[in-house]
């Protein structure tokens, strides 16, 4: 993103910025806390996966010295993407439509499914081009400690989709760590009545990590040498 670095204000804890009623001083945090729509915004920037309050507080005085068009523009693609973008109906990927462009594609296998974590991890499988099958994303992965059961995940879908027999393989992509190891194993076993293929991506990925970090090529060997899953 293009930036134009105006003279930085004097915002920082001595703060005599005008306060909005209302405001707040979060105490709790530690470290400098800034009143009003600052520590708003820093507290929303805190909020999303990956930013810890010192990235956060980085991004909020970055945003603020920005060019007011390029905020403009974050603002409108944030404003944009919840607008047009929703879940596939069919798949749960990200779609701009009822459908998303995967499942719309009739020249997409349909006797295949491939399950994955999240819409992310399709994104990483469609650059291999190994798969001409479609998506199932389960929306995250089975997590006792973080408290996500079968029911917060897309499962029920998943076995409507199988319920006609059209499917005849599934590819159980859920990532290499703990939770994904026990999604695919719930999974293997919940439709091992069906009947159908089921097999897991090789090894070689990296283990404990996340499918979207795997290298293209290992990950398209992965697919490659998928394995049986036999529960
Ligand atoms: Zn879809």
């Amino acid at each position: 993103m293009r930036t134009v670095r105006r003279p930085a204000k004097s915002l920082p804890d001595d703060t005599t910025e005008d306060g909005a009623p209302g405001e707040r001083v979060d105490e709790e945090k530690g470290g400098t806390v800034y009143e009003g729509v600052v520590q708003n915004l820093i507290d929303e920037l805190g909020r999303l996966p990956g930013v810890g309050p010192k990235s956060a507080q980085r991004i909020a005085f970055h945003l603020l010295a920005a060019d007011p068009a390029d905020v403009t523009r974050l603002t409108e693609a944030l404003r944009e993407v919840k607008d047009k973008v929703r879940f596939c109906s069919i798949c749960g990927n990200v779609a701009e439509a009822e459908q998303c462009r995967i499942c719309r594609d009739a020249r997409r296998d349909t006797h295949v499914i491939c399950v994955v974590e999240e819409p992310k991890d399709v994104v990483a499988i469609e650059k291999t081009r190994e798969f001409r099958g479609r998506y199932h994303v389960l929306g995250g992965a089975i997590s006792p400690i973080e408290g996500v059961g079968p029911d917060d995940l897309r499962i029920r879908e998943l076995m409507q989709r199988l319920a006609d027999g059209e499917v005849t393989e599934l590819i159980l992509a859920t990532d290499p760590n703990l939770e994904g190891e026990a999604t695919a194993t719930y999974l293997a076993r919940l439709v091992k009545p069906m009947g159908l293929t089921v097999t897991r991506l090789a090894s070689g990925l990296p283990v404990g990590g996340d499918l979207e970090y795997a290298d293209e090529v290992t990950l398209g060997r992965a697919f490659e040498g998928r394995r049986l899953l036999d529960v």
